[in-house]
């Protein structure tokens, strides 16, 4: 069966993922990373990767036209993905079912290899579990006493949810990245319901409701304390579309963005974003640079900060660097197996490819269980406003820790 895979715009890691299909001569695959110069010529499936812009349809349409079936490969293209946050300023990041008719697709950040199989075979995908229930953490069914930030974070066994870290397991599918592995709440890559942004917040604002109705009450109501200026739910969670709608916003049901632009598209995905959120956001779409990207927005802040590396920890960020590399290289050459044998050595030590287990000054869970977890732990850290630049990449926050600038050189 002939395949081709066309990668449109940001980052490539689910166009990179998609080597993969080389495993096993199955399909004749071909990969196209320009197809705004794609020619045309008949094909059995066309896969599409990368987010898509209004201005993207007449390629798409060339696409739809010379092909049997189309399939979407990943948030970005599915539902416009982590780059959508983008729109919250007035960008028009577009899912492709918006674009051409007809398209299947199949959710996550990154997509599973799996799933695109199945769907380019046309067989009907099993179906999958909810997070939560392969999920080791458990509920307590206490009343949440906090909302918490990531910067507060703490190994434990019970849900996130009920410790006061946002979790969007309840929403979502199992699958094979697996944040909650790595003390990292799920952000909902693979939503397993509509609209799950807007039923996660109502989930989240009804346990969050119980510490306002449990503790709070004054002359005025006992829920009067949400409309206060000190109100501690709201301001414990900013970036509420962030938190909520990172994979989703465009099939969210919001309204479009009144929030003027900041600059490029990838300035108006970052600027907003929570601190700590950043590992977990320039992991996503930093491409095939996203182990250098991420590592350069953490090392910054560390040093600006003074907050200390163990060794075994700086030994497994450059072992990680040098295995960057060599992807780069297995994927100019289209060598799957080497693909196959380099991320699995990346996932080992980050986590996923979403690289959920780094964090700042360490690891979240340990990565070698003979090894001394104290070297990788992670180090908690305070918030510190100020500048933090590393290389090609300079970033402003504020006391919140809400980023306010950014600029990202590319290469
Ligand atoms: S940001 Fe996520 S969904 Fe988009 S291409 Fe990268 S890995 Fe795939
Ligand atoms: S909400 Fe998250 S932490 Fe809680 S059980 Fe579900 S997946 Fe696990
Ligand atoms: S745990 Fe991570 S990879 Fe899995 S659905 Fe949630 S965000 Fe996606």
């Amino acid at each position: 069966m002939d395949v081709k895979v066309f990668q449109f715009n940001g980052c490539k890691k689910c166009f990179n993922e998609s080597l993969l299909l080389k495993e096993g001569a199955k399909y004749k695959v071909e990969y196209v990373s320009d197809p705004k110069n794609w020619k045309g010529e008949k094909v059995d499936v066309s896969v599409i990767t990368g987010y898509l812009l209004p201005g993207d349809l007449e390629h798409l349409e060339n696409i739809k036209n010379n092909s049997s079936k189309v399939i979407a490969y990943g948030d970005c293209t599915a539902t416009g993905g982590v780059f959508a946050l983008a729109n919250q300023k007035g960008h028009d990041v577009t899912p492709l079912a918006n674009l051409i008719e007809d398209s299947n697709s199949i959710q996550g950040c990154l997509s599973e290899i799996e799933e695109l199989k199945l769907a380019i075979d046309g067989v009907e995908a099993p179906k999958l579990k909810n997070l939560c229930q392969i999920c080791s953490r458990k509920a307590t069914c206490d009343y949440m006493e906090a909302i918490n930030r990531q910067i507060e974070l703490e190994d434990s066994e019970i849900c996130f949810n009920d410790l006061g870290f946002l979790c969007s397991g309840f929403n979502a599918k199992e699958c094979k990245e697996k944040c909650i592995d790595y003390n990292t709440p799920c952000r909902g890559c693979k939503p397993s319901i509509d609209r799950s942004g807007i039923r996660m917040l109502a989930m989240f604002g009804t346990l969050a409701g119980s510490i306002e109705v449990a503790t709070e009450h004054n002359e005025k109501g006992a829920t009067d304390k949400l409309a206060d200026e000190e109100d501690d739910v709201t301001r414990n969670l900013p970036d509420i579309v962030g938190n909520f709608f990172r994979f989703t916003l465009p099939t969210s049901g919001l309204p479009k963005g009144r929030i003027p632009s900041s600059g490029t598209l990838l300035e108006d995905v970052f600027i907003g974003r929570l601190i700590e959120e950043i590992p977990l956001i320039s992991g996503l779409l930093g491409g095939a640079k996203s182990i250098s990207l991420t590592l350069k927005f953490i090392e910054s802040y560390e040093k600006a900060n003074q907050i200390e590396i163990g060794a075994q920890t700086q030994k497994c960020r450059e072992e990680l660097l040098q295995l960057e590399k060599q992807l780069q290289n297995t994927i100019d050459k289209e060598d799957a197996s080497a693909y196959k044998e380099i991320t699995d050595k990346i996932r080992f030590i980050a986590g996923n490819m979403n690289l959920s287990n780094i964090f700042y000054g360490g690891f979240k869970s340990i990565i070698d269980p003979n090894d001394d977890f104290n070297e990788y732990k992670t180090h908690v850290f305070d918030v510190v406003e100020g500048t933090y630049k590393n290389g090609s990449i300079e970033y402003a926050i504020d006391s919140d820790g809400i980023i306010t600038e950014i600029k990202i050189k590319e290469g």
